[in-house]
């Protein structure tokens, strides 16, 4: 079969590898479409060790058909949309025991520590996957894990009917973010970021958001001024760095001085630096930090939000590649940023 593989840091190339076998309570999955995620881009430019180990088919977002299953797989048949929740969890640590699975201390997942879904095919255990209604487009199919993180976001911060939200970065993150809470909260989102173009993909996508610029505008002050002077209920980072903008706070410290009285910060971004955090910001706040990582289970949300209609991941995908063109997708990822948010590769 045909696959794209990473061999070296900044290439990915079709070959022609070994089509996987089907094992017990396997199912095989033919690929329609996958998703380029944040995570392949800091793989592709070396950037995920020690975890990585080349050569790697990435993937971990994706969905298609399943084209066989072994025998004892029962609730899957030949024929069935599909996507794969690429989550594996030891089920042995101390957070698996208590079922938050999340947090698992030797956490892996299809597409990042083993073979992923940039292939013609792909065989995981039938507990990874989940039925798609077959009216869902097999592109929205292939956005159902990015939008599982935002509906785990949404749930980690608990936010709830009349919530007022900033979301800070109009990224992959930030915007799966966005497409969750649209479905939960109808009390203002704010989205802020430093590109016009991301800000204005995001606002296209939802009329009713507001959109700040942290570079050309002071977002704490927009943010008291579209509540009142009252603050976010939840604000969500979603940056991925610690760097400050001159003149600005930190992505962490701006979340915190967004939130009103007792309000809550939920934190996804993954930076490899420590942010610095002024403690009695948060503590006159008396204010919660939540992390989130991944999901759990949420994608039996996305897909009946899909199923219902209630999101339009669609909006989200600024460019379709071939699989044959995956290096393509990737360098359009890397360097226009503005323009692009999710790559679909059509396998
Ligand atoms: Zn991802
Ligand atoms: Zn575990």
């Amino acid at each position: 079969m045909k696959a794209a593989v990473i061999r070296k840091y900044g290439k990915i190339n079709l070959e022609e590898v070994k089509k996987p076998e089907l094992g017990k309570n396997q199912v095989m999955v033919r690929v329609k479409y996958a998703s380029i995620c944040g995570s392949d881009q800091h793989i592709f430019r070396g950037e995920f060790h020690p975890r990585i180990h080349l050569p790697l088919i990435p993937g971990h977002e994706f969905a298609g058909i399943v084209e066989d299953v072994s025998k004892g797989v029962v609730n899957i048949s030949p024929g069935d949309k599909v996507t794969v929740d690429p989550i594996i969890w030891c089920g042995k640590c101390a957070a698996c025991k208590i079922g938050h699975y999340p947090a698992c201390t030797s956490l892996k997942l299809v597409g990042i520590d083993l073979d992923g879904g940039f292939a013609e095919y792909i065989s995981v255990p039938e507990s990874m996957i989940y039925r798609v209604p077959s009216h869902v487009s097999d592109e929205n199919a292939a956005l159902i894990e990015i939008l599982s993180i935002g509906f785990h976001a949404s749930a980690r911060a608990g936010l709830e009917a009349n919530d007022d939200i900033l979301i800070v970065g109009s990224g992959k993150v930030g915007n799966s973010i966005l497409h969750a809470a649209k479905t939960i909260t109808s009390g203002k989102i704010i989205i802020a970021d430093v590109l016009d173009d991301r800000l204005e993909m995001a606002k296209s996508a939802f009329s009713d958001i507001y959109t700040v610029n942290t570079r050309k505008n002071d977002p704490i002050a927009f943010v008291k001024e579209i509540t009142g002077g009252r603050g976010v209920d939840i604000a969500f980072e979603a940056v991925g760095h610690e760097k400050e903008i001159e003149g600005r706070l930190n992505p962490i410290r701006l979340c915190i001085n967004a939130i009103r009285g007792a309000g809550k910060v939920c934190v996804l971004g993954l930076s490899d630096h420590p942010s610095e955090i002024l403690m009695k910001e948060l503590i006159w706040k008396e204010a919660r930090i939540i992390a989130s990582r991944v999901s759990h289970g949420e994608f039996s949300k996305v897909i009946e939000a899909l199923d219902k209609g209630k999101v339009h991941p669609e909006s989200m995908v600024t460019g379709i590649f071939e699989l044959k063109d995956a290096q393509k997708g990737f360098e359009f990822l890397e360097n226009e940023p503005e323009k692009h948010l999710k790559i679909l590769l059509k396998v």
